[in-house]
């Protein structure tokens, strides 16, 4: 017979919203059992500074703790690393892990994040292609580095970009391969891909558009990698951010609804009784998306949906309805970014993008939905009640750098 544990809440991932979810739980005064399964080694940390700060080696292991270690026990949450959960028992309320061991549990909170989507093309196994997800991947890369002069990057979205430029500044040859015609072309309006492309150029980043990776080359170790457009190209290493596949298999495997993701109510519910979803695994009607099914990889987003399953666990009433947020850094430029652009029928330059500070706006049927704003720290903090209040304001008077934006509240 297999070891049973039995626990108040067992929480599953233990990245940024089931860290989350267990500071909440103690901080709203739940006094049960709780324990906190993740399948990496390491007690939970920020993945943020994986593409930026980490990978520069501006900031050490250690800071990007979530939590100084010891914090954990001091709130009566059991760490269990290296466990990885494999399949839910609904009706037994259990969770079992890889190992045989079953957790019993009240609620369960799924938080697992996604596993890196792979490139499917041959070649894609060799040594030297890396994902940016987890501490490993990175420490892999670093270790890789001083023997790496050449970086080839597939996927021009946030970690692709971010990678591109810390790896630059690192002083290796960088190419940056993007399938489709614009970088950043799922999240931002076309102002922001055509900025974002026009620094790494002046950066000394060899960026195609419309250029997918058909295979790696290499004799166990990457060598090159070949071109839709029938050119190729030798590097050392090969990153790839390309997306990442939702970690919910065992999920729907134990009935709950979904399919990209795992479908939760604005309570954080799956369709299982006592089973929550959050974060990057969780799809979610957004009211800021018009209430359109989705789901948001953010800090935020893992945070914010953290915060309302631990409510609804402790018996507190609470709606997810969060504001989205997120930012990145590459270079010098900070963006920041409020809102979900997506289904923008018309968009807004505030400033000048030569000036390297400036905001794009988004609107639909005239609201304001969204805001993009490089090293605009002003206009994202306005920008943000202009979003919440979900005001209608003219493209006139949203571009005049001479106005603040608070002034059309
Ligand atoms: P995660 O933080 O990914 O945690 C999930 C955890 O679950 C992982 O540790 C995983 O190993 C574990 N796990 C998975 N399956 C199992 C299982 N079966 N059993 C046990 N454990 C399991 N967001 C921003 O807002 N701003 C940024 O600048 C930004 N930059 C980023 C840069 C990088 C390189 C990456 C990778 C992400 C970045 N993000 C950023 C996104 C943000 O980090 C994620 O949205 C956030 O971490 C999601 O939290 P989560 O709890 O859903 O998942």
């Amino acid at each position: 017979m297999s070891e049973k544990a039995d626990y108040g809440v067992v929480i599953v991932g233990a990245g940024q919203g089931g860290a989350t979810a267990a500071i909440q739980l103690r901080q709203l005064g739940y006094e049960g059992s709780i324990v906190l399964v993740g399948k990496e080694a390491e007690p939970p940390y920020e993945r943020p500074p994986l593409s930026k700060d980490y990978l520069l080696g501006e900031k050490t292991f250690e800071r990007i703790l979530l939590r100084p270690e010891a914090f954990w026990a001091d709130k009566a949450v059991e760490l269990m690393l290296g466990a990885e959960a494999v399949s839910v028992d609904p009706k037994a309320h259990e969770v079992r892990l890889q190992d045989g061991r079953v957790l019993g549990y009240e609620h369960l909170v799924w938080a697992t994040g996604g596993s890196p989507r792979r490139l499917d093309c041959p070649g894609a196994e060799l040594a030297g292609v890396h994902a940016v997800r987890d501490r490993a991947d990175v420490d892999r890369i670093l270790a890789e580095l001083p023997e790496v002069e050449r970086v080839a990057v597939v996927g021009g979205g946030y970690i692709g970009l971010e990678a591109a430029a810390a790896l630059t500044k690192l002083g290796k040859q960088v190419a940056l391969f993007e399938v489709l015609p614009r970088v950043l072309a799922r999240v931002a309006g076309e102002e922001i891909s055509d900025f974002y492309a026009a620094e790494h150029k002046a950066h000394g980043v060899d960026l195609r558009c419309g250029v997918g990776v058909t295979a790696i080359e290499g004799e166990g170790r990457v060598a090159g990698v070949r071109l839709t457009d029938e050119s190729s190209l030798a590097c050392q290493m090969v990153i790839v951010g390309i997306g990442i596949v939702p970690a919910v298999g065992p999920l729907l495997a134990a009935g709950a609804a979904g399919g990209n993701g795992v479908d939760v109510d604005p309570q954080c519910r799956t369709s299982l009784p006592d089973v929550f979803a959050i974060g990057d695994c969780a799809a979610h009607a957004n009211r800021f998306a018009g209430g359109q099914v989705m789901r948001v990889e953010s800090v935020q987003n893992a945070s914010d949906q953290a915060a309302v399953a631990a409510r609804t666990i402790c018996g507190i009433a609470a709606d997810y309805e969060a504001t989205p947020w997120f930012w990145s850094n590459q270079y010098d430029l900070k963006l920041q970014t409020v809102g979900i652009g997506a289904g923008h029928d018309a968009t807004v330059l505030r400033g000048d993008p030569a000036g390297r500070a400036f905001s794009v706006i988004y609107l639909r049927g005239g609201k304001v939905i969204a805001l993009d704003c490089v090293n605009m720290v002003k206009d994202y903090v306005q920008g943000r009640k202009l979003v919440e209040a979900g005001v209608s304001v003219s493209a006139e008077d949203l571009a005049d750098t001479g106005r603040p934006l608070k002034e059309w509240l």
